[in-house]
């Protein structure tokens, strides 16, 4: 497996790694496994780095990061120059301002559901997308479709309320019963043979994620809240987080 290093520090975006192995893929691209990496792969609805890695003997690009089930990243992208070799020690540096913008975009969705269990709605949040281009929560719960737009002007001036004040975070690693006591929520799918990553906010708002977080809420900017809508028993929230462009 390679060791996540974002999973104990959200602030890593470099390091230093070896090279477990090197291949070449279709197109002319590269797959580089390392034993450590600073790289998000994408994963939870937020989308990955990218980034260079430097070695002794070649520089590749990495456009995608992927997560197979073992448990192995995988960095592709292309060579520069020169060629990777088993063993080599490398340096690698995640692109740091798209990480910033897929920080925020993915803290933005946990202040709304702060917001979600300030308001005493019964939501239970079932996915996220947090991309530039299409940033949505959605919930199963409890919807009243004359009471849309009322609930989407509450919810918006409370989330912008949270992220004014601000909040740290911590993580912890935890069992999934003890999860059940700071956690709204704890998905059936959470692996039960390890100990499991929560951000708490305060001592008692956690969330299971294994995403990248801000330090403080108050980084993820002024958000908007265009609308919600409710499909198929799926209610959406869609959002903006101001400066960063959107497709809406
Ligand atoms: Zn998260």
């Amino acid at each position: 497996m390679t060791d996540l290093l974002y999973m104990q520090d959200f602030d890593i975006e470099a390091c230093e790694a070896k090279v477990l192995s090197f291949s070449l893929i279709e197109d002319g691209r590269t797959d580089i496994i390392l034993d450590q990496t600073c790289f998000y792969a994408r994963g939870g609805g937020q989308d990955w780095d990218r980034g260079v890695i430097s070695g002794p003997e070649a520089v590749s690009s990495v456009e995608e990061v992927h997560l197979d089930e073992e448990g192995q990243v995988h960095h592709v992208g292309r060579l520069t120059s020169g060629s990777f070799s088993e063993g080599d020690g490398v340096v690698c540096e995640a692109d740091h301002e798209r990480r910033s913008i897929n920080t925020r975009l993915h803290s933005a969705a946990h202040v709304i559901d702060m917001a979600v269990d300030s308001l005493g709605l019964d939501w239970i949040g079932t996915k996220g997308q947090h991309y530039p281009h299409l940033s949505a929560v959605e919930y199963s719960g409890t919807w009243e479709f004359e009471k849309a737009e009322e609930l989407r002007t509450e919810l918006e001036a409370l989330t912008n309320a949270f992220i004014e004040k601000g909040s740290s975070n911590s993580i912890r690693f935890m069992s999934v019963e003890e999860m059940q006591t700071v956690c709204r929520h704890v998905p059936d799918n959470i692996p039960e043979n390890k100990p499991g990553r929560v951000v708490l906010y305060g001592d008692n708002f956690g969330i299971p994620c294994g995403g990248t977080h801000v330090r403080d809420i108050s980084q993820v900017g002024v958000t908007s809240i265009p609308k919600i809508k409710e499909k198929k028993g799926t209610i959406r929230v869609s959002y903006t987080v101001e400066g960063i462009a959107s497709a809406t």
